[in-house]
């Protein structure tokens, strides 16, 4: 291994470069101050329109804005019916509200290991750890490439199991041409602030089953009946009712107002992704030890990250490689630090990283480089000069 002070290099540009900036510009800013003097400030037109907005972009039937993907999750199992007693098969590469989302309900989650190249859910591994208790399986479009869509079908189909998608990172992806919500099972989408559509915090669950829509509206706002965010206006104070207590997960206007913008501008943003991605490809096309996630055909992926998987063969150990990056003024990420590694799951569940061998050795070798439409080829040049002042010294 290379000494960590081998490692101790100059910056490369005379400023941070972080690993992710928002793309605000003033159609936002203006969006929000009309929000504010709308004097509607929580769920209400901006949140309709932006869920009217999010369905047709997404081809599908029904779709509810909430505060997070993650509260997406939680109520996608609640309204399945999902709970103790109950396993749900997901992966271990991804971030840990994937899983917590698992225990908040009672349920057991499963974890089975992933695709060596595009690390997401292997379906044969998955369908290995199908048990009479399983109820659904929770697969994370992971960096935005797809999942095998038909395999998972396939597995939907022939096992009577939900399918649950952690759509985090793929708002734009597409299989053959389709959105992954597109098949009505139910898809939750995050538009956390590093997010490709980016509110600060928020999320959308789409479905194709207006009943489920409905429960999961009311779950998101205490339980309340229908429609009870409009008991304000001037069509007159209306009484609700409560028949199960639900939860405070509901989007409010003043996010629907950036969510608005940034979906208008989103495949202009996913085209700079696409070109930057594509530059970082031929820098490292040829360059033994770094090795890429690959990209199947029939797939659009939304190009969520753009990860490097350091090869044991360079010598350099994941972190000191980051260490020298951030020395160097590139913020750099992790993505992921694999569940079965927290603390929590490892102990709960007795998870080892022999059962996800492919994951476990993913999550000690990658790196996500800079990659949004706020980055200027100048500064990704910058970025691949400090990756090859490390690996070439
Ligand atoms: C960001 C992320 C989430 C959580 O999204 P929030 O909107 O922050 O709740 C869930 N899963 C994955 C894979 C993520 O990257």
């Amino acid at each position: 291994m290379v000494p960590p002070d081998a490692l101790a290099l100059d910056p490369v540009r005379p400023t941070f470069l972080p690993f992710n900036r928002p793309c605000l510009d003033t159609a936002e800013e203006e969006e929000i101050v009309a929000a504010l003097r709308s004097g509607w400030l929580t769920t209400g037109p901006r949140t309709k329109q932006f869920e009217a907005d999010f369905a047709a972009y997404q081809g599908v039937a029904h779709a509810v804005g909430l505060n997070s993907c993650t509260a997406g999750l939680h109520l996608a199992l609640l309204a399945l019916g999902i709970g103790p007693g109950d396993e749900v098969v997901t992966t271990p590469y991804t971030f840990t509200a994937t899983c917590n989302v698992i225990v908040h309900v009672g349920a057991t989650p499963v974890i089975a290991d992933v695709e060596p190249d595009t690390l997401n859910l292997d379906p044969a591994a998955a369908e290995r750890a199908i048990t009479p208790r399983t109820k659904a399986i929770l697969p994370v479009h992971f960096a935005g490439h797809p999942v095998d869509m038909p395999a998972f079908r396939q597995l939907r189909d022939r096992y009577g199991l939900a399918l649950i998608h952690d759509a985090a990172h793929a708002t734009e992806s597409r299989y053959e041409g389709r959105s992954l919500a597109s098949d009505g099972d139910v898809t939750c989408f995050s538009f956390y602030a590093t997010k490709n559509l980016a509110t600060g915090e928020g999320g959308m669950l789409t479905t194709g089953d207006a009943a489920l829509a409905d429960r999961v509206r009311i779950l998101a706002l205490h339980g309340m009946s229908r429609d009870a965010w409009k008991r304000y206006t001037e069509s007159g104070y209306q009484h609700y009712d409560v028949a199960e207590p639900g939860f405070k997960y509901n989007m409010f206007d003043l996010q629907a107002a950036l969510g608005l913008h940034q979906l208008k501008k989103l495949e202009g943003f996913w085209q700079r992704r696409h070109d930057l991605a594509a530059r970082y490809d031929a820098a490292f096309a040829d360059v033994p030890g770094v090795r890429r996630l690959g990209v199947r055909p029939h797939v659009r992926t939304a190009h969520h990250l753009y990860v490097i998987r350091l090869q044991p063969e360079l010598g350099i150990a994941r972190d000191a490689f980051m260490a020298a990056m951030q020395r160097q003024n590139i913020g750099v990420g992790v993505h992921f630090r694999p569940v079965h590694r927290l603390s929590y799951y490892r102990d709960r569940f007795g998870w080892t990283p022999a059962m996800v061998p492919v994951a476990d050795a993913a999550g000690e070798q990658c790196v996500s480089l800079p990659l949004d439409p706020a980055l200027s080829d100048a500064d990704q040049d910058d970025v691949i000069r400090a990756v090859f002042r490390i690996l070439r010294p």
